[in-house]
């Protein structure tokens, strides 16, 4: 039996990991210093045997005991309005935090998997993004902190590769949703949808011309899944090309859940890049990999799970650091 340690495993996009890894027969460690994450998210899997987890911040030197054969660094804020009220823990569990678990994958023989993100593009003046494009960054913008971390995350990853032979993957992920996200965490799809369900006005920043292409969190998990099983090593778009402004996102989230609120305008955040859209050329031609979930069918999953959080969790402090 295959183990593998899932850093981040009470977050997003770890918690759906987890699941997948143990639907998949492995033994699953998850590690998670929950600043952003949530057990709940993973309550489900203590009682498995397969199961087990570490509340630990991998930025701290990492033990793990017993072998291990995958690692996949999934802890990070990775959301804009989190990077901006932690700063630092996003810096540090990108560099040190990477650094530390490449340590582990070499002394364990593992393979590592690194989750990268389009932020390395930064505001891009390609469209849309492929693998080749080294991205418009601006390194000491609010963005940078996690932008930068991540840059460096893939650097890093690429050195243990060449110079120390470990075999690791690079995923750079896109805009993805589905259940479990937080509704507090800023980003646009919880927040319009929390909007909605609290009976607010839906808040468009800048004017909603700025595109985003949202992926639905299974075709998200396949896709690492199968890039994890495959010996490439050069980073790898995941992401769902279907591209939308961000008005015509709220109008959908308006039909979807039959608000009679309005949008409202906001500021548009330093740096908020103007348009985002994963080139999937190399994921579908190395991986044969490309999404199955159209937005209507994953948008109706995320709102029933939505739907169903507790009053309270709707109404609690709208973000957490506040
Ligand atoms: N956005 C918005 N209203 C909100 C939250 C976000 O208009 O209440 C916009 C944000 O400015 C950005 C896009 O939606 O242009 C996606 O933002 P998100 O925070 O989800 O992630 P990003 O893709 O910027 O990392």
């Amino acid at each position: 039996m295959k183990r593998v340690l899932i850093t981040g495993a009470a977050g997003f996009l770890g918690s759906h990991l987890c699941d997948r890894f143990i639907k998949e027969g492995y033994k699953v460690v998850g590690m998670d210093n929950l600043i952003t994450g949530d057990l709940k998210n993973i309550e489900h899997l203590f009682k498995l045997e397969n199961f087990e987890f570490y509340h630990h911040d991998v930025s701290k030197f990492v033990f793990v005991p017993g072998d291990l054969d995958y690692i996949l660094h999934f802890a990070s804020p990775a959301s804009p309005i989190d990077y901006l009220k932690i700063p630092i823990q996003t810096l540090k569990v990108g560099s040190l935090g990477t650094h530390n678990l490449l340590g582990l994958a070499k002394a364990k023989k593992a393979c590592m998997l690194i989750a990268s993100t389009s932020e390395v593009y930064g505001d891009p003046n390609v469209h849309p993004q492929p693998e080749t494009y080294w991205g418009n960054v601006n390194p000491v913008g609010p963005r940078g902190v996690y932008d930068e971390a991540k840059r460096f995350q893939e650097a890093i990853t690429m050195a243990y590769h060449t110079f120390h032979g470990v075999d690791t993957k690079i995923v750079r992920i896109f805009n993805t949703y589905g259940p479990r996200m937080r509704l507090n965490d800023g980003r646009v799809l919880p927040a319009f949808i929390g909007q909605a369900l609290r009976g607010e006005d839906l808040t468009i920043f800048g004017d909603g011309s700025q595109t985003r292409s949202f992926c639905y969190v299974d075709d998200l998990v396949e896709g690492i899944y199968r890039l994890l099983l495959s010996d490439y090593h050069q980073p790898v778009n995941i992401g769902n090309p279907s591209e939308i402004t961000i008005s015509q996102f709220a109008e959908e989230i308006i039909k979807l859940t039959g608000t009679n609120q309005k949008v409202i305008y906001k500021d548009l955040p330093v740096d908020d890049p103007k348009q985002r859209q994963p080139d999937i050329t190399r994921a579908r031609e190395i991986l044969n990999w490309e999404p199955k979930v159209s937005r209507e069918e994953g948008l109706k999953i995320t709102y029933d799970y939505f739907r169903s959080l507790s009053q309270e969790e709707l109404y609690k402090s709208k973000h957490r650091f506040e």
